[in-house]
């Protein structure tokens, strides 16, 4: 699985349609302070479901809409476009390729598709829960958050990287595992016990 392209229309400082391709490997976006690439990492957040304001940079959600320029209008809509390389399956849909689209309008009206079809945001977070990434993820780290990941202790590091990399769904899904066995242990220990007084 790859991120193939995101297009941001409307969103921050991204008026015009612009879309980014993503080739596999590492891409890095380059341009002087201010010109926006941290704004194309919160349209990444964004459209992958983010709901705080502030994760966003902003005070409200509505503040993600471009608000205007001198020489240009505030539009009326953010819309972001997110399209993900899904040959090897790893998003649990059966489409080699998958679109996720979020749109909110200065009405605070909200919408979600997944490869066009409207859908709620909780499908969009099913859709990526999965795979490691979303929101609460750990994928995105932005500028502030680089602090906090390299004073983190030892032991909060290693958590990141397995929230990252979905290992910790695992270990909770295995401790569930572990008490139902030992609970079933205690019943069978309990009908032998049974068994045993009958006989
Ligand atoms: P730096 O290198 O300093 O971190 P950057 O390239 O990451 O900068 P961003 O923080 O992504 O830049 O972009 C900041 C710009 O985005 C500012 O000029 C700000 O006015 C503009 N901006 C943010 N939100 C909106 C909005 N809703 N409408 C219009 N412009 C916006």
């Amino acid at each position: 699985m790859h991120l193939k392209s995101l297009t941001l229309k409307g969103f921050k400082s991204f008026a015009k349609p612009t879309t980014f391709v993503l080739e596999p490997g590492v891409t890095a976006i380059v341009g002087p302070n201010g010109s926006g690439k941290s704004n194309v990492v919160d349209g990444l957040a964004w459209v992958m479901g983010e709901q705080g304001a502030k994760s966003l940079r902003g005070g409200k959600m509505e503040d993600v809409i471009f608000a205007g320029t001198a020489t240009r209008g505030p539009l009326g809509r953010a819309e972001v476009q997110l399209t993900i390389d899904n040959a090897d399956g790893a998003l649990p849909i059966d489409y080699s390729e998958v679109s996720i689209r979020r749109t909110l309008f200065r009405s605070g009206q909200s919408e979600y598709a997944i490869n066009g079809e409207t859908c709620r945001l909780l499908d969009v977070q099913e859709l990526l829960s999965d795979s490691g990434l979303g929101r609460e993820m750990h994928v995105i780290v932005g500028q502030g958050r680089l602090d906090t990941v390299l004073r983190a202790t030892p032991e909060e590091r290693r958590g990141f990287i397995e929230e990252a990399a979905g290992i910790l769904k695992h270990r909770r899904r295995k401790e569930k595992t572990v008490r139902k066995l030992d609970a079933m242990e205690q019943n069978l220990a309990r009908l032998s016990d049974l068994a045993g007084e009958v006989r």
